[in-house]
């Protein structure tokens, strides 16, 4: 299936992003309006699940991908040890506004606590 989401677009290099992390299956990205000094997008590259609900059980593995690469990433940037949050947004109530499923990287400050507006 055709990825036309707006991430299918970043990953087929259709419209520009800052792309700071690549493998096979996982694409990391910056998010074009951060909500932390470091705000970075992981997406599955090969796989179209619009939200977490779609997840397959033999799709499970790609969450993990997704969970290591952005690890990895904040080891290497050296702001593992003092902290970050991942966030995935599931549908309307959580405000999820591309249906690419994709993990928030948020760092780089003090986050601040979250739940109901
Ligand atoms: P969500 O609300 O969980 O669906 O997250 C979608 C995220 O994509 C938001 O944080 C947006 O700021 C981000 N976003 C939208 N368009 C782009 C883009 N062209 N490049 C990078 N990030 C984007």
């Amino acid at each position: 299936m055709r990825n036309d989401t707006l991430f299918g677009k970043i990953i087929r290099r259709e419209i520009p992003a800052t792309i700071v992390y690549e493998d096979e299956e996982v694409l990391g990205f910056k998010d074009i309006a951060p909500q932390a000094p470091v705000h970075v997008l992981f997406i599955p590259k090969n796989e179209l699940i619009p939200t977490l609900d779609d997840l397959q059980p033999a799709q499970a593995h790609l969450i993990g991908k997704l969970a290591l690469a952005a690890a990895g990433y904040a080891r290497r940037e050296g702001f593992a040890q003092n902290g970050y949050r991942i966030v995935m947004n599931c549908r309307e109530d959580a405000g999820q506004t591309v249906f690419h499923i994709h993990l928030h990287l948020l760092a780089g400050a003090p986050l601040g606590q979250f739940g109901a507006a």
